[in-house]
């Protein structure tokens, strides 16, 4: 099998590291790039242990001249045949900390200037150098990813590193543009806190709910199977947030309340801003098409007056069709839910031959489904109930 050629910087640990070892096993000769070359060399020993093909090269990414002579090496090795273009380019390198202390919680006015311009340079320009040097390169159905970040926190306490990271988003979109008649693809990967070697040392109290490197080195794999381009993918481990399971609890209170009186238990709210706008228990037979999400999505329409893509529906269930056509002509971009469709083994609850995934993929915009497991085991009684009561 022909390899393809990736170069990935900030191979010798985390993330770029993560992303070698998987390209590695999918087809790549990876090209590694960091500013030592110590844990480097034991990553390519790791890699031509499995029979992959690895390469390291020890550059210094806020150094011009390094980057330049790095490019000069690339394009000796094109010249020589040794591989013909450059398949994929990963900019992963980025500065939030040093061998003594960690950025975050730096005011801004406190920042060094050199730390300042060397997170610039290493998180900012180095990857716009880099691609703008091997685009020559590059072909058709070739790919520049860009790691940058969440910041759940906002930018405040790391502003530098946080602007580096900004800054290559929109080189992202930028270049996606501008590449398209190419047929390069450009895309970002934007991880929340990830469980590195150097997060775990600075941040060892969160390191339980920080994403697995191996997560990103997947979606890198996904991306380079695909032909997309200009889009910045958001990675977390998890997609919902405390107060959204607060939410969901309150929903599941609505369906308590339904079943208690003799009614389907369900029950939805819908938020804006963190503001319940509307909340609905479900509704007696024979009115069976007076569904409590939409009831919430009607009623909150009618209160707010406008589209409700700032908003979030909450509900004990995932929704029905009727009721996931009415969120998307709403405009609503994020449904969270307690019990999945599949949990519920009630003919009755659903139409039964329609997944509602298969229908969100044909939607023009998208609506996110959010399913907290951890909430279903609290609803899965009250049906259990409601089936007696039924029957
Ligand atoms: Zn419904």
């Amino acid at each position: 099998m022909k390899l393809k050629t990736a170069i990935i910087t900030g191979a010798s640990t985390g993330i770029g590291k993560a992303i070698a070892q998987k390209l590695a096993k999918t087809g790549f000769r990876v090209l590694l790039i960091a500013r030592s070359s110590g844990k480097l060399k034991q990553i390519v020993k790791e890699i031509e242990s499995e029979g992959g093909q690895a390469e390291y090269y020890k550059v210094d990414l806020s150094n011009e001249q390094d980057i330049k002579g790095f490019l000069k090496e690339v394009e000796n090795n094109i010249k020589a045949g040794n591989y013909s273009q450059i398949d994929a380019l990963l900019n992963i390198a980025g500065v939030w900390h040093d061998k003594k202390q960690v950025f975050a919680g730096t005011d801004f006015e406190k920042f060094d200037d050199n730390v300042i311009k060397n997170t610039y340079a290493v998180g900012f320009t180095a990857p716009t150098l880099l691609a703008h040097g091997l685009i020559p390169f590059m072909k058709k159905a070739c790919h520049i990813i860009n790691i940058s970040g969440t910041f759940e926190n906002g930018a405040k306490g790391w502003l530098p590193y946080y602007a580096s990271k900004k800054g290559l988003e929109e080189l992202t979109y930028g270049l996606g543009e501008e590449l398209k008649h190419k047929g390069i693809c450009v895309n970002g990967i934007s991880p929340s806190d990830t469980a590195t070697e150097e997060y775990s040392k600075w941040f060892p109290d969160c390191i339980e709910d920080a994403i697995d490197p191996k997560e990103i080195a997947k979606l890198v794999v996904d991306i380079i199977s695909s032909n997309k381009t200009g889009t910045i993918q958001v990675i977390k481990k998890y997609d919902y947030s405390k107060e959204d399971v607060q939410f969901v609890k309150h929903a599941i209170v609505l369906a308590k309340k339904s079943l208690k009186k003799g009614m389907f238990p369900s029950g939805a709210l819908l938020v804006c801003n963190g503001k319940i706008i509307s909340e609905h228990l479900a509704t007696p037979y024979p009115k069976s098409n007076l569904h409590s999400d939409s009831k919430c999505i009607d009623e909150a329409m009618n209160i707010l007056n406008k589209p409700l893509n700032q908003c979030t529906l909450y509900s004990s269930m995932e929704p029905c069709l009727m009721c996931l056509s009415r969120a998307y002509w709403s405009g609503l971009k994020r449904i969270v839910f307690a019990t999945k469709k599949e949990s519920l083994p009630y003919v009755l609850c659903y139409e039964s031959n329609l997944n509602n995934y298969s229908l969100l993929e044909k939607f023009n915009s998208k609506i996110e489904m959010i399913h907290i497991k951890e909430l279903e085991s609290e609803i899965l009684p009250l049906f259990e109930q409601w089936q007696k009561v039924m029957l």
